[in-house]
């Protein structure tokens, strides 16, 4: 699942490169960097690997919805869609430009419910964020016909679907435009970083504006800080040696995805063992990035108890219904409506009335979906040892 389980002397040869230069910022310095930009090199890289025309580098998987939203105009009295089951960020960023998060349910894919979303979209929908959960694609192509009906932009929230995609093409390149993290546990990683691709010149001109500070990045005989500014900005710019780092594994991704995918099919065959068990909707089992090996279980109480089996003996799963990161109704803070700002926002209006009220029996379909699911996260190694614990653990679950 993480790409730091291949980190070794492709990435220590990148870093080396720009320390020798001593250059660790990715604009300026034309002499002392001797024709070394790592970040650029490693947007484009990234771009040319998901079959798009532009790839702006920002410092976080989260920083990359922001700037994205941003760019594509979103911001307060807006809406904008999202799922129920995602990481925190995706809702984080929605509030930081202070548009309202609108949960939608999902379905056995584990990302969004095309037929919920309809049913979700309001006057004040500005934007649609599938996520593509746990390294598997999102019904994107029916999820953009509905959106396409509407006139709404899709961003593809695609942190944990790196390598994924659907009959050849990546996710992420399927929206106006597509986020990736570089996070410690995702499949590939700077330790932090964040990407959006787009194929709009338009919309990228924008990220790569407001990612610093609105420079607008034109050759500018006086340096930079002589251009023009359009509009504000703020400082979400990626360090060169976390561009080095991205180099390096971009390079590995698709070995990892494939070794991924073997360890996932000897993972499966295991789980098969377990009576009553079904596997979770792969919309093209050939886009499958297989960072996870995602199952359900006939009931809750079974799922639980399964569970216990297997954790006793060494080879717990993952309980998303549980999981207090990556599911609407258990993020006490939002439902609180918590926020360290005095007036309440983005909770509440400036006069003190409720701005938004999460209810986490909100989505019916997602909560039987999420009570009967377990998921393994698929390492990139997996030893005999560690597969035959696992086997020895269904067994005694079964
Ligand atoms: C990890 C993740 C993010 C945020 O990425 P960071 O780089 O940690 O900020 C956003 N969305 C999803 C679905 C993620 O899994």
């Amino acid at each position: 699942m993480p790409g730091f389980e291949v980190f070794g002397e492709e990435e220590k040869k990148e870093i080396a490169e720009v320390l020798d230069t001593g250059v660790l910022f990715r604009y300026e310095f034309p002499e002392e960097r001797r024709g070394i930009y790592k970040v650029r090199r490693f947007e484009e890289e990234f771009a040319r690997y998901c079959g798009v025309k532009y790839a702006q580098a920002v410092t976080s998987g989260t920083a990359a919805l922001k700037v994205a939203l941003v760019a594509m105009g979103v911001g307060p009295g807006d809406e904008v869609i999202t799922q129920g089951f995602t990481f925190v960020a995706t809702w984080e960023a929605i509030f930081d430009v202070g548009a309202v998060p609108v949960f939608a349910e999902v379905d056995e894919t584990l990302n969004m419910d095309p037929a919920d979303l309809e049913k979700k979209i309001s006057p004040a929908t500005r934007a649609i964020i599938p996520v593509h959960m746990l390294g598997g694609p999102a019904r994107i192509e029916e999820i953009k016909a509905v959106a396409e009906r509407y006139g709404i932009p899709v961003l593809e929230d695609t942190a944990q679907a790196p390598g994924a995609g659907i009959k050849g093409r990546k996710c992420g390149s399927f929206g106006l435009c597509g986020t990736f993290s570089f996070d410690p546990v995702k499949t590939m990683t700077t330790g932090e970083g964040g990407m959006i691709v787009t194929d709009d010149e338009d919309l990228w001109r924008k990220m790569s504006e407001y990612q610093d500070h609105g420079h607008d990045h034109v050759a500018n005989p006086g340096g930079r800080g002589g251009e023009g500014r359009s509009f504000i900005g703020f400082n979400y710019r990626m360090m060169e040696l976390q561009g080095a780092i991205g180099l390096a594994q971009l390079a590995k991704l698709d070995g990892i995805v494939e070794s991924q995918r073997r360890n996932k099919e000897a993972l499966r065959q295991v789980v098969s063992r377990l009576p009553g068990v079904r596997f979770r909707t792969i919309v093209d089992p050939a886009g499958d990035n297989a960072s996870f090996l995602a199952f359900f279980l006939p009931d809750a109480a079974t799922a639980q108890k399964v569970n216990g089996v297997l954790g006793n003996n060494g080879a717990g799963a993952v309980y998303f219904a549980d999981n207090t990161w990556h599911y609407y109704p258990k993020w006490e803070h939002l439902l609180a409506g918590s926020t360290l700002a005095t007036s309440g926002w983005p909770f509440k209006e400036a006069d003190g009335r409720r701005r938004v009220q999460y209810d986490p029996r909100a989505l019916p379909q997602s909560a039987a979906i999420m009570d009967r699911l377990l998921v393994y996260p698929v390492p990139i190694k997996l030893s005999d040892e560690r597969l035959e614990q696992i086997s020895q653990a269904v067994k005694a679950a079964c």
